[in-house]
């Protein structure tokens, strides 16, 4: 496979025996074929019909009532295909929901400034951040998998596309502070339905242009590297994206275009070295997913990447313990340092200091200010 020389070779080491990931493997589709993999009742407390509610505070009726409402619009468009054909739309395969475009295209002005309309159109239609990067193939998967029929057929993905939009979601700040809850699980939820909108939107906006867009969410390519590429953030300790403008906790989508767009360039911001010093993540989480030491290019099991070095979150371990919760978790975003309001100028200070030499001042701080703790879900719904 060629090996371009571009940042995130650089950055994350790359080395030549680096395999695209098949879909087949990522965690929740393991859960539908492999048996190590058991989702218990996790899959069914989505289903406000058969979900089992706990007596623990943020489980009970109204929290699960929440959540799983924060889910609807994502569910009932992304399966609309599944009886037919076996599509979840968002999840294992990409939007198919667009209506034909014009016979012609529409006259492009210069490339900078065709991109900046691009920009302008994601953000008014719901993009917190908008990014550019060359649609690397490497980050798309090999396979397929089909949740009806468990098949795993090869991704069927037109050469045309070039580019991919990558487009940054915001989640609720106030619902990740009670996390974990059924309750905190609305904001996953929330932030899926804004994405499912805005990518779809969007997509819909460059066909009415007359050319091809595809809308995804976590389906067909891995976000995370395109996002980087994309100049949206940097990756944390805790196997996420970390933004400038909402941190971690954000929902990343994708527009797969041929629209000839001006791409972005990586950023840096200070967020490698702090979580070279920070263990928030790593301490937090109850189930020790996430790597304490350094980078690896080791994967703990074949739901993650091997031949890149980074720090890789323990997917099995992770998903045991959303399945003995009924609901995902995120702690590792709600004591994540950078996870902030950053319409508060004390915080838009916080993130300059994690990149300063006063870093580890700023996580003393970040803890003696109790930022990242859990509130209720009582608090929420009475705040
Ligand atoms: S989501 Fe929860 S269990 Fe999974 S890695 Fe983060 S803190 Fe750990
Ligand atoms: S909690 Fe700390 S170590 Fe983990 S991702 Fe956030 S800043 Fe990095």
């Amino acid at each position: 496979m060629s090996q371009p020389d571009n940042y995130l070779d650089k950055e994350f080491q790359i080395t030549k025996d680096f395999q695209r990931f098949n879909q087949k493997n990522d965690i929740f589709n393991r859960a539908m074929w492999d048996d190590t993999v058991d989702p218990k009742k996790f899959f069914i407390s989505y289903d406000i019909a058969n979900y089992a509610p706990k007596k623990s505070k943020g489980f009970d009726h109204w929290d699960y009532a929440m959540r799983n409402a924060s889910w609807h619009m994502t569910d009932v468009v992304g399966e609309m295909k599944f009886k037919t054909e076996g599509r979840v739309e968002g999840f294992t395969d990409y939007y198919s929901i667009q209506t034909a475009g014009p016979p012609s295209k529409a006259i492009l002005p210069s490339l900078e400034e065709t991109t900046r309309r691009i920009k302008k159109a994601a953000t008014a239609l719901g993009a917190g951040m908008v990014g550019i990067c060359t649609l690397d193939r490497r980050w798309v998967y090999t396979n397929n998998y089909s949740r009806k029929d468990q098949t795993n057929p090869k991704l069927d993905l037109p050469a045309s596309l070039k580019y991919a939009i990558v487009l940054i979601l915001p989640m609720d700040y106030d619902l990740s502070k009670t996390i974990p809850s059924a309750l905190g699980g609305s904001t996953t939820g929330l932030g899926y339905a804004s994405s499912l909108n805005t990518a779809n939107a969007l997509a819909q906006f460059i066909t009415n242009l007359g050319y091809e867009a595809i809308a995804s969410l976590n389906d067909t390519a891995l976000n995370i590297p395109m996002a980087i590429e994309a100049g949206l953030g940097e990756y944390g300790r805790n196997g996420l994206l970390i933004t400038p403008k909402y941190g971690p906790n954000v929902r990343i989508a994708k527009v797969m275009t041929d629209i000839p767009l001006a791409i972005d360039q990586p950023i840096s911001f200070g967020v490698k070295e702090f979580c070279g010093h920070c263990r928030k993540c790593s301490d937090g989480c109850p189930v020790k997913a996430i790597a304490k030491d350094a980078p690896t290019s080791v994967a703990p099991n074949f739901s993650s990447l091997s031949h890149i070095t980074k720090w890789t979150v323990n997917a099995e371990r992770c998903f045991k313990f959303w399945v003995g919760m009924n609901s995902d978790c995120s702690i590792c975003i709600r004591v994540c340092p950078y996870n902030k309001d950053y319409t508060k100028w004390w915080n838009r200070l916080g993130i300059k200091l994690a990149n300063s030499p006063l870093r580890k001042f700023m996580l003393w701080l970040d803890g003696k200010l109790k930022f990242g703790e859990r509130y209720t879900a009582k608090w929420w719904w009475e705040k």
